[in-house]
């Protein structure tokens, strides 16, 4: 991050605006507006700034700025149109200890503005660092017209039990479930149309009923997410909706930060990754590992790449759930086949070239590769090989061996749908030394069939 977004309390507090103008005046209406003691030094006060004398008192002085306007001030606007006036303030204020903000000039700045979205209590702040205002200002119309204004008397009426809710649920787990029932339930129903004394009565038997539930022990539940190949545009709704409320999660090396970014940020996280050839956590402990957090009462999300049920050991993480009775719910991902083969622009099943497409794993045991041959080299068929990368010579010097057409054009691609995106294409005879020599690392896909001549004219994904 460039910067640290806080929101700071100004209440009583010194600020200063120096020049006038419409920035000058913005800027001292928000610094007012929180509460803030201001000062504005400027020859006059134009008619924006005289307007916003009419709400709101505020010291003006002409000048000359001085260091003992900066005294006890925590931060200073330099909207003077004459630069010099701000570049004294930002002397002054290096001196002083107060932050200085010049609209519209980031990189001489101790902090930026935000774009705002104001239902307070309920504050929402964008920026792009100055990256990107266009992009700014389309977000912040987007919340502007889904934020309800109700949300902020939403938030204000929560702020009011807020004391009352720790005593009465001490449980973190069970008053987080309060809450969320309560924000998305019929007390906001009855706040968003203004009948108060209703979502008060309301408020007060939901109250009532989690001190009751207080003395059972609360019970969890596992959510078996599949987030695909890697790009987090691929989750489905279901998906991240789970993401961002489970209390725990689960994840392997597999799930990259754009997707774990999406978790609910205060989820506790816990890895249970294998790194290549080196079972770290044995699938028997992650089996146990869920049904414990469950039983504590937490909603338990364990993440898998992909697809939980292709190749995912999604199946036998839920035998042992089911054993145990705990609840649980399997959302499936794009599997890496579908995923890969849509970015690199080869067609599964295209009908010119396949009527099936298998899914195998190339993961060798005991050293051995236990493939029935004959029934993957077969006419106008599809093979995708997983986890097949350290095993590709074998894979296809067998296929050659068992009576494969060396000349069938075959791919391996390399992650997948991510920006880091490689693909390499070839034969059956060529693809395992062409591989070894773009140093092709996991996570990487085998696709073998004469759909991988198609690429040449369908890839679309900048790789
Ligand atoms: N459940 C997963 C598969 C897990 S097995 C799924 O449905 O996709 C792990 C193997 O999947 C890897 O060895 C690799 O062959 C493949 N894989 C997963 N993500 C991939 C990606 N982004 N690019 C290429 N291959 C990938």
């Amino acid at each position: 991050m460039d910067h640290l977004p806080i929101f700071l309390d100004l209440k009583g507090k010194r600020s200063l605006v120096v020049g006038n103008g419409a920035t000058a005046a913005r800027k001292a209406d928000l610094v007012l507006r929180s509460g803030s003691v201001l000062t504005v030094v400027a020859p006059e006060l134009d008619d924006e700034l005289t307007r916003l004398a009419s709400d709101y008192a505020f010291t003006h002085k002409e000048g000359p700025l001085t260091i003992e306007d900066l005294s006890g001030c925590l931060v200073a606007f330099g909207c003077s149109i004459d630069d010099a006036v701000n570049q004294h303030l930002c002397e002054l204020a290096a001196s002083s200890g107060t932050l200085v903000n010049l609209p519209d000039r980031n990189e001489s700045c101790d902090f930026i503005m935000p774009a705002l979205v104001d239902r307070s209590p309920l504050l929402i702040a964008i920026s792009s660092g100055g990256a990107s205002p266009l992009l700014v200002r389309m977000l912040k119309a987007r919340f502007e017209t889904t934020i309800p204004a109700a949300y902020g008397r939403l938030a204000e009426f929560a702020g009011r039990y807020r004391d009352k809710i720790k005593s009465m649920v001490p449980d973190l787990t069970r008053r987080r479930r309060f809450w969320e029932a309560m924000v998305s339930g019929p007390v906001a129903e009855h706040l968003f149309s203004s009948q108060v004394e209703e979502a008060e009565s309301l408020m007060e038997i939901l109250l009532e009923e989690a001190a009751v539930e207080g003395d059972r022990s609360p019970v969890g539940e596992v959510y078996v997410v599949g987030t695909g190949p890697g790009d987090p545009d691929l989750l489905t709704f279901r998906a991240l909706r789970l993401m961002q409320q489970a209390d725990v999660v689960l994840y392997d090396r597999l799930i990259g930060d754009g997707i774990l970014n999406l978790v609910r940020r205060d989820a506790e996280r816990i890895y249970v990754g294998k790194l290549p050839n080196d079972h770290s956590v044995p699938q028997e402990e992650i089996g146990k590992m869920l049904i414990r957090l469950a039983r504590e009462g937490k909603r338990v999300l364990r993440l898998k790449g992909g697809d939980p049920f292709v190749f995912g050991r999604g199946g036998e993480e839920i035998e042992a759930l089911s054993d145990n009775g705990i609840a649980f719910q399997v959302i499936p991902g794009v599997t890496a086949a579908v995923g890969c083969a849509s970015y690199a622009g080869i067609p599964l099943t295209h009908r010119d070239h396949a009527q099936a497409c298998v899914f195998v794993t190339g993961h060798e045991k005991d050293g051995k590769l236990n493939l029935n041959w004959n029934s993957l080299i077969q006419p106008r068929q599809t093979v995708v090989v997983y986890m097949g990368l350290s095993s590709m010579p074998t894979i296809t010097g067998s296929f050659i061996k068992h009576g494969a057409d060396p000349a069938t054009p075959a791919a391996v691609v390399e992650n997948g749908t991510r920006a880091g995106q490689r693909v390499i294409t070839g034969t059956l005879e060529s693809l395992a030394a062409r591989t070894a020599e773009a140093e092709i690392r996991s996570p990487a896909l085998i696709i073998i069939g004469s759909v991988v001549n198609l690429r040449e004219k369908l890839s679309w994904f900048a790789d």
